[in-house]
């Protein structure tokens, strides 16, 4: 008859036993069951992109005009500036008044509007790019 020590070491050597199998059959439901562990793996997969998504869209850094005057502000307003284009084919990124960020940042600006320009923003000036 093993002692209280043999007792602890027997349970710790079940719970192993039974740890390890479990761990087996999940391993064994991965490589025979694909598309069923597959699919909840790519779920998973995809929550924190998605939540970094939302976070990088909520902190949209083209959204800070704090330095711009009332009425640059106010221009913005009037020119119907629009953090994400309603068109996807009028993006500021592709109209003729986009002007890159020097330094190679997201945000880039624009000839007629002050401030920081998202390249998938738009306005109601937006035109064609005319290539040189
Ligand atoms: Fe964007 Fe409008 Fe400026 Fe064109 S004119 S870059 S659409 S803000």
């Amino acid at each position: 008859m093993p002692d209280d020590a043999g007792m602890r070491n027997m349970m710790n050597r079940r719970q192993f036993v039974r740890r390890a199998g479990l761990c087996g059959l999940a391993s064994v439901a991965a490589v025979y069951l694909p598309g069923c562990v597959g699919d909840q793996a790519d779920e998973l997969a995809d929550k924190p992109r998605r939540s970094i998504d939302a976070a990088r869209e909520a902190a949209d850094p083209c959204n800070d005009i704090s330095q711009l005057t009332l009425d640059e502000r106010a221009i913005r307003t009037t020119f119907n500036y629009e953090p994400r284009a309603k068109d996807p084919t009028k993006l500021c990124v592709s109209c003729n008044f986009w002007v890159l960020d020097p330094h190679g940042g997201l945000c880039g600006g624009c000839t007629l509007i002050k401030g920081p320009i998202h390249p998938k923003a738009s306005c109601r000036s937006w035109a064609e790019k005319i290539r040189t």
